[in-house]
């Protein structure tokens, strides 16, 4: 399985869920290659194989390499999990936000998941036509989006309007790869507690105080790798185009 910002957060919680199960993963990552490495530590140590690959998900280049690095490790791609994500340099109200924000966060958050899904789906048919099946079963692709896909942060549209497009994302991938058997999932998180929700933790710790959403507490990286799993495992096969809610009953409406 390939998973995009696997080296820390959320996308390291996915990653050592899918060791267990004894997957092999390749962890990719930005920048931070010391989170990297620590992440294939672990994922060793869960009992899984892997290795780690530095590309920008944003850069056309870099996901071919990404995907190469893959199929010369492993020949084949049967889980591609895009997980990779940044919040807004700053955040800004809506009326004042830049362009340069605007860019930023679609082409990692958005664009870059939309063509690496592109580049891997056509791996993944290719794989699927010839017969080529492997051990957990047919190929699969999940998207890590947000509750920001339908929730209006008015001090982040960038971002908000990138996880409603990756929304999209899923619905179309499961329309288009229904014939293959390659299903297609949106999962997606509510407040997650990792470096990229450090800056606004009290704000947050004083929301869940308030029971803004039903279950009291965080979520942790280790919730969303668990639903992950249950994908990777195919426990959900009559399942596509689905959303997966991690979010402690966030999207409930209550009275
Ligand atoms: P995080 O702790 O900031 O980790 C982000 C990961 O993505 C890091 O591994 C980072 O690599 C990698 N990354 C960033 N830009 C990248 C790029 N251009 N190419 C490849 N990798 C890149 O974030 P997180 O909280 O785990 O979030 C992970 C995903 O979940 C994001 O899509 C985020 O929007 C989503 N999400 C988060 C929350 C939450 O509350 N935390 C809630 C809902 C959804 P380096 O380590 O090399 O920097």
């Amino acid at each position: 399985s390939l998973i995009t910002g696997a080296g820390r957060g959320i996308g390291r919680g996915i990653a050592l869920e899918l060791a267990k199960l004894g997957h092999a993963v390749v962890v990719n990552y930005a920048g931070n290659a010391a989170a990297a490495d620590e992440c294939l530590q672990l994922v060793r140590t869960a009992g899984g194989d892997g290795l780690t690959v530095r590309a920008d998900v944003a850069d056309r280049e870099d996901r071919a390499r990404l995907l190469q690095a893959t199929l010369a490790a492993y020949g084949r791609i049967d889980l591609l999990v895009n997980n990779a994500g940044v919040a807004p340099d700053v955040r800004a109200d809506l009326l004042e936000a830049s362009e340069a924000s605007f860019d930023r966060l679609i082409n990692i958050n958005l664009k870059g998941p939309y063509f690496l899904t592109q580049l891997v789906a056509r791996q993944m048919v290719e794989q699927v036509q010839r017969g080529s099946v492997g051990a957990f079963g047919l190929p699969r692709i999940v998207t890590i989006t947000s509750v920001s896909a339908y929730t209006a942060s008015v001090n982040r549209g960038d971002y908000c309007v990138a996880k409603a497009g990756l929304a999209m994302l899923t619905a179309l991938y499961a329309a288009r790869l229904a014939e293959y058997g390659i299903n297609v999932y949106e999962v997606r998180p509510g407040v997650i507690e990792t470096e990229m929700t450090a800056g606004v933790k009290e704000k947050y710790d004083g929301l869940i105080a308030q029971g803004a959403w039903p279950l009291r507490r965080w979520g942790t990286p280790e919730d969303v790798g668990r639903a992950v799993a249950a994908i990777a495992r195919g426990d959900l096969p009559y399942s596509t185009g689905e959303v997966i809610n991690v979010d402690g009953g966030f999207h409930l409406r209550t009275l």
